[in-house]
């Protein structure tokens, strides 16, 4: 007989992930169905993201209770600073002037793959299939069969409700008829770790420029994460540089503010490109994280994010487990699209906005961007509000974001 689950999961990443955790001890039946296979070691090697967390980020995952196994990894965002390249002003927040010890912190996102899977391997109402791919689905009224590939074969469960934590690529969007929008913003982002000469201490710098930003993020053992764009025809000559001639590249690109940059670590290229799904449902699915909307780098906006759709959809569900309704009733889909909308919609503009306006060469820009800058910086309140974006709170904030489990 076909197994038949309250909620499947497809897809096992940073997201996927949370919110199968989240749902542990929901009463829900949940099966979590990853590619690829578990590994011994610290995740994929050529990933060297490190993201910056907001804030409510790092209450959610202490609520999950995957921060304990992350929090060593982590380095507070105490100090923010964003400039660029060859105009004046420069907008400086300090989360001291918030009246907080720190706006949210870097992780490695390996670090955070690892915690996740940490927390998952004690979450043992979780059924996994891993690795096992997503091969076809057929909806039905009750429940949509889903069509599996794993090494003993090919296999058959059920949901009353699929989740499409797929990423980018998303099978479970193309296979459910939801259409995308999508930009490739023509740029590579080149990440890893350097040694700058003066510590950061807690310091975040973003950087613009015509060719795209650069980021020199706080990391342990007085390291820094350096994130650099470039555009894309120019990866490949990028890519090819040598360690001392990628160093001196950065060098040129990001300035001194930190002095000078040496021992980088080891290389990843990311290309980068706006994805973003036409709707966040269909009969009985729904979309989370990348899958629902990829968005550009720049902000440190993707994961947490994701996090939140992940998490505003566990509460609803959990609320309607306790009420003992049906799990992927449409009344439900429909309410959690309606309850992400002003969140996606403002995170994505803002995300979009950011690279337009602080990337773009048009001169008629430049003073704009400088003035704006200096008001930022000038003006608190303006300045309080992009903290508190930034820290995540933006919308109405989920019972994880403010240390509760529902
Ligand atoms: C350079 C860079 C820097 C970034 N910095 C930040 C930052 O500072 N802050 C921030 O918040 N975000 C940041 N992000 C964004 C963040 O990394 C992503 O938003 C986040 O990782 C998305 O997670 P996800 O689980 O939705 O997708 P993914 O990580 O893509 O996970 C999808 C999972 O689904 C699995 N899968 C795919 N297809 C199938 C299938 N058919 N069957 C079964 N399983 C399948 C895959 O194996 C994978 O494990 C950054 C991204 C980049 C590229």
């Amino acid at each position: 007989m076909t197994p038949v689950f309250d909620v499947v999961l497809i897809g096992g990443g940073l997201v996927g992930s949370s919110l199968a955790i989240a749902l542990n001890h929901s009463g829900l039946s949940v099966a979590l169905v990853e590619a690829a296979a578990p590994r011994a070691s610290d995740g994929p090697r050529e990933d060297e993201r490190n993201l910056a967390l907001a804030r409510a980020s790092t209450t959610a995952l202490q609520t999950l209770g995957v921060w304990s196994h992350l929090a060593a990894s982590a380095t507070p965002i105490e100090r923010i600073h964003v400039s660029r390249t060859g105009e004046f002003g420069a907008l400086r927040l300090d989360a001291r002037q918030e009246g907080l010890d720190a706006f949210g912190a870097v992780v490695p996102a390996r670090a955070l793959g690892v915690a996740l899977a940490q927390e998952l391997e004690q979450c043992t109402r979780i059924r996994r299939y891993t690795p096992a791919e997503l091969l076809d689905l057929r909806p039905g009224s009750d429940s949509t069969q889903i069509s599996l590939r794993t090494p003993d074969g090919d296999t058959l469960i059920a949901a009353r409700l699929l989740v499409g934590a797929d990423g980018t690529a998303s099978r479970v969007r193309a296979l459910s008829g939801i259409g995308v929008d999508e930009i490739d913003y023509g740029q590579t982002l080149f990440v890893c770790s350097v040694y700058p000469q003066r510590p950061l201490t807690g310091l975040a710098y973003e950087r613009f420029s015509d060719t795209g930003p650069v980021a020199l993020l706080p990391l342990a053992e007085r390291r820094a994460g350096l994130v650099l764009s470039v555009a894309t025809p120019d990866a490949a000559d990028v890519a090819a540089l040598d360690d001392e001639a990628f160093l001196a590249y950065a060098q040129q690109r990001f300035g001194w503010r930190a002095g000078r940059l040496s021992r980088p670590g080891r290389r990843s290229a990311h290309a980068i490109r706006r994805v973003v799904a036409h709707s966040l449902v269909a009969p009985r699915c729904v979309l989370i994280g990348n899958a629902a909307q990829t968005i550009h780098p720049i902000g440190a906006q993707g994961f947490n994010l994701g996090l939140r759709d992940a998490l505003t959809l566990a509460q609803s569900l959990i609320a309607q487990q306790r009420a003992g309704g049906d799990p992927g009733a449409a009344a439900l889909l429909q309410a959690y699209a309606h309850a992400r909308r002003e969140d996606r919609d403002g995170t994505l503009a803002f995300s979009d906005g950011l690279v337009r306006l602080a990337c773009s060469p048009a001169p008629l820009l430049k003073p704009l961007r400088s003035l704006g800058l200096l008001l930022l910086d000038g003006l608190p309140g303006l300045g309080s509000l992009v903290a508190r974006r930034g820290m995540g709170f933006r919308g109405r904030p989920t019972a994880y974001a403010l240390g509760v489990r529902p």
